[in-house]
């Protein structure tokens, strides 16, 4: 079995972190996307590579 390694759609860190955050598109509902808790503080953008959302 392989598990893909969750990494911050922002920053690109693994997500490790426990404030991290993973939820789909708010846009397409496909794509997981993820969030370190840095980046959450920071509310940094996002984006979405299946449907081109940008967005905090
Ligand atoms: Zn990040
Ligand atoms: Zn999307």
């Amino acid at each position: 079995m392989s598990e893909a390694i969750r990494k911050c759609n922002s920053c690109g860190i693994p997500l490790k972190d426990e404030k991290a955050v993973e939820f789909n598109c708010p846009s397409c509902g496909n794509m997981s996307i993820g969030r370190c808790g840095h980046c959450r503080d920071q509310s940094a953008k996002y984006h979405c590579s299946q449907c081109g959302f940008i967005g905090p």
